[in-house]
């Protein structure tokens, strides 16, 4: 297909604000299509190149999006940069030197849609010596070919931007009313797969059943809402609850189809080969003639049997070599929570009781090799509070909470499982940066980064966005901005260096080291609470408190 034909379809698609507008254009759209460019054609839509499931990243920054224009269309970058300010989208900055350059050029190649998805993909495989000038080269080649419009929408795709407002729920409904399909069917189907692309297929061979569960081939994992309180969790959940520790380690979804077994993680990816150590626990420990199993590894210490966080394991994963001697030196655990299918049998809609006893059944448990999760069921809101201290005591992150009742949803946070945490006592940090936003929010500061007091020495900590609005109620980017405004002392890019007088009040899940902050230390998922105008900068959380409390979260598990 013709790249501009989907140029046109991205028109329309920017052009209207309604769902069911967007819907009728997509479904009418997907009728016309060939099958095999199907797939294809619905990633684009989606602003992707991959399926959901495959997480590789384009990577692809502004900076060098500015350089491959500078290099494609022949202007110099201090003019682009210049219109990026300006404009705050990247995209709309190559349509118009695009345009601008085109009036001169007689003709152009008429670009193919394959082909853009082909080299954008290529971006994504290219690493080491030499790799950004062939990635500069695989843009050019496409800019060189590509009227105005078509080069807002590239550039935009390959910078993972592309905000036309096309929701997974818009592209479902649009998959449904072109095949004239059921809406929830799609939905399951999909939520099995994690690749609209391959539905869309399907679904246009009313085939939707050659996504069964099957094992041997991933599904999404069934995910938790973040719950605040204990309360909250009866509410959400209802009268009765089971909780389990939360273990801080990795999901594992394991497949054994009669001969293999395979090892999944969360993002879908085969991690089979770097965990032989967990195939081998899994078919001394584990009976049945096939299963799917949903579990989280964990890694321990081998002298003091404690449980570590997981960054200590976190390079088992992407091990390619000496995978045996790295196995021997982090050890792990298995510690199993679910069974979705067993023995050929789809249990995803199965009560979480029902799959739990069978759990039970199936596996023969062997601390330090596999485990089931620990877990109470109550009705009593005093005795789940007091299991969640307990279980904070021994080290752990907090718990999952989970309806007895509830099926196995894989893929979307629908309720069923909620997950609490400790909560951190939130930081008072000085914003010592800030940076411009894109899009409609060019003209806002809208991320900040935030300082913490070392004996009168400011070090940084992290950098939050999340917390502040558009809209008028609660802490909003323009009045941010006002404030900030005024303080700025100097400008690189979209960030400017401001005097160090606005102070925040920060929320955090957790506090890690990090070689980026000057303090050493980094705030994971900060959220703005609110501005602390009754603070002076003297009185802002010194380092030493987030040490403390870096201390604090530190693993004293023990098994
Ligand atoms: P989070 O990663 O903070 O969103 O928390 C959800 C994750 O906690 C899940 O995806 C699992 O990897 C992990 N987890 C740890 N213990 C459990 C458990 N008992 N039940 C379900 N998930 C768990």
């Amino acid at each position: 297909m013709k790249y501009k034909q989907l140029v046109e379809i991205y028109d329309k698609l920017e052009a209207t604000t309604k769902r069911l507008e967007k819907v009728e254009i997509i479904s009418d759209f997907l009728k016309k299509i060939k099958k095999d460019e199907l797939k294809e054609i619905i990633y684009m839509i989606e602003g992707r190149i991959f399926p959901e499931w495959d997480k590789r990243k384009i990577g692809f920054s502004n900076r060098l999006m500015i350089k491959a224009l500078s290099v494609g269309c022949g202007e110099n970058t201090k003019k682009i940069e210049e219109l990026f300010r300006k404009k705050g989208d990247l995209g709309l900055v190559a349509e118009e030197i695009i345009a601008r350059r085109k009036q001169s050029i007689l003709s152009s190649r008429d670009l193919d849609s394959s082909k853009v998805l082909e080299n954008i993909r290529k971006l994504a495989e290219f690493e080491g010596k030499g790799a950004v000038d062939r990635k500069i080269r695989l843009i050019t080649e496409l800019l060189s070919n590509a009227n105005g419009r078509e080069a807002k929408y590239l550039v935009k795709t390959v910078l993972e931007n592309l905000r036309i407002g096309v929701s997974s729920g818009v592209i479902r409904d649009s998959i449904a009313k072109a095949f004239e399909l059921n809406v929830n069917e799609i939905e399951n189907v999909a939520d099995l797969s994690g690749d609209y692309g391959e539905v869309a297929e399907l679904a246009s061979e009313k085939k939707l059943e050659g996504v069964a569960l099957k094992a041997g081939k991933p599904v999404k994992c069934m995910l938790a809402l973040l719950a605040s309180s204990i309360e909250e969790c009866f509410e959400a959940l209802g009268e009765k609850v089971q909780f389990e520790n939360k273990i801080d380690g990795f999901r594992l979804q394991c497949h054994f189809d009669g001969n293999k077994i395979k090892l999944f993680t969360r993002r879908m990816e085969n991690v089979t080969e770097q965990f032989p150590d967990v195939a081998g626990f899994l078919r001394k420990h584990v009976k049945g003639e096939n299963y799917i199993l949903d579990g989280e590894a964990v890694g321990y210490d081998k002298k003091s049997g404690k449980y570590l966080p997981f960054q200590t394991i976190s390079q088992r994963i992407k091990r390619k070599y000496n995978i045996n001697e790295i196995a021997e030196k982090f050890p792990i655990e298995l510690d199993l929570f679910d069974v979705i299918y067993y023995n050929k049998k789809n249990l995803m809609d199965a009560s979480l009781e029902e799959r739990r006893k069978l759990l039970e059944k199936i596996v023969k448990e062997k601390k330090k090799e596999v485990v089931l999760t620990e877990k109470i069921v109550t009705d009593d809101k005093k005795k789940a509070q007091e299991y969640f201290n307990k279980i904070l005591k021994e080290g752990f992150e907090g718990v999952m909470a989970k309806n007895l009742e509830s099926r196995y949803k894989p893929g979307r946070y629908v309720g069923g499982w909620m997950k609490l945490k400790s909560i951190l006592e939130p930081l008072d940090l000085v914003i010592v940066k800030a940076e411009y936003g894109e899009g409609k929010r060019a003209g806002w500061l809208t991320s900040y980064t935030v300082a913490c007091n070392d004996n009168g020495r400011l070090l940084e900590i992290g950098k939050v966005s999340t917390g502040v609005k558009e809209k008028t109620e609660g802490l909003t980017y323009k009045e941010m901005t006002k404030l900030l405004k005024p303080l700025i002392e100097s400008q690189k890019g979209k960030e400017v260096e401001v005097k160090p007088k606005i102070i925040i009040e920060v929320g955090y899940e957790e506090i890690q080291n990090s070689p980026t902050y000057s303090s050493g230390l980094a705030l994971r998922f900060p959220k703005v609470l609110r501005l602390r105008e009754d603070k002076p900068v003297s009185e802002i959380s010194t380092l030493n408190l987030a040490k403390k409390i870096y201390n604090s979260q530190k693993g004293k598990n023990s098994n």
